[in-house]
């Protein structure tokens, strides 16, 4: 059995063939342009193979309420062209497939979850840290969606003593995303994130960033692993620093041997490389293939 999966970006939508174990037949990336455009080249590449089901893990905000009348829509986005895209309809008018639909960093975790580093896990996150930040919630064996879905790249922080920058998100001047992604860090110390590797006050006040963050969903959604990746997290000496100052601020109270003794194997990068994204979509559209099943 073949299974489509979409992981659909801003900038670009990646799509992918795969088995019902994971593997990845074929895959392509097209451009983000006008929905007319480029929803029509995916129809026309998933044509090409008999695919049972489709999953597509979403840029946001999307409307993940099957009761809602714009179920399977993105929503209120800034990006040109698709405030109200009803995408989850435009793939079922296509294909006559059931599809699947959720945020991509939920999509992200159900990958890790199902294949990846959080393998067995019936609680983990997936958070990433690039051009923004976005967190994808695993709980209680599935994916958290609530009022709307989490949004946890806004969560609010505690600003570093030393830290003058004002941030760079329109709505909060101190959440973890106008302060700690890639774009914010290139703003405040005035060159583009990758090219500040050998500047240690740069990551010293990045892991303080993303601790401080890790440690209220530790707190809040106890997850059995964090996995932790985007672009920003190619400065791989984060992770010993983010590490041990997640440590210093639960500070013992949260008592588990993953955190007191095997916090190395707890707050991880992505088993699935640059795959954890596309592979939980496919398996979006396995579980929603299930779900019409009955
Ligand atoms: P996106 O979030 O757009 O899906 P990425 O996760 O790849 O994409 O994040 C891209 C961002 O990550 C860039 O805007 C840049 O700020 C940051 N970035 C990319 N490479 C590095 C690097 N080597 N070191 C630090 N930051 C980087
Ligand atoms: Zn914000």
């Amino acid at each position: 059995m073949l299974i489509g999966g979409i992981e659909a970006g801003g900038t670009k939508m990646v799509c992918a063939v795969a088995d019902e174990k994971g593997q990845i037949k074929d895959r392509i990336s097209l451009p983000t342009r006008l929905p007319e455009e480029t929803l029509g080249e995916i129809v026309s590449y998933f044509g090409k193979w008999e695919i049972a089901a489709l999953g597509i893990g979403c840029f946001g905000p999307v409307d993940l309420d099957r009761s809602s009348a714009s179920y399977g829509h993105i929503t209120k986005t800034p990006k040109a062209g698709w405030e109200d895209c009803d995408i989850v309809g435009y793939f079922k008018d296509a294909l006559h497939i059931p599809v699947g639909f959720d945020t991509d960093v939920n999509g992200a975790v159900l990958g890790e979850v199902t294949w990846g580093a959080a393998k067995g896990c019936d609680s983990a996150i997936y958070i990433t840290v690039g051009t923004g930040v976005g967190v994808g919630v695993y709980v209680n064996g599935g994916l958290l969606h609530g009022l709307v879905h989490p949004e946890g790249g806004h969560i609010l922080l505690a600003k570093h003593p030393k830290d003058t920058y004002k941030g760079r998100c329109p709505f909060h001047p101190n959440c973890m995303e106008g302060l700690a992604s890639g774009p914010a860090i290139g703003e405040r110390w005035g060159k583009p994130a990758a090219e500040l590797a050998d500047r240690a006050e740069v990551w010293e006040m990045e892991a303080y960033y993303i601790a401080q963050a890790l440690a209220d969903y530790i707190v809040t959604y106890s997850p059995q692993r964090i996995i932790l990746w985007g672009g920003v997290m190619h400065q791989e000496q984060l992770f010993g620093m983010v590490r041990e100052r997640v440590k210093e601020l639960l500070n013992g109270y949260v008592h588990h041997e993953m955190l007191c003794d095997r916090i190395d194997e707890y707050i991880i990068p992505p088993a699935l490389g640059e795959d954890p994204g596309i592979l939980g979509a496919v398996r979006l559209g396995m579980l929603e293939l299930e779900r019409e099943a009955g």
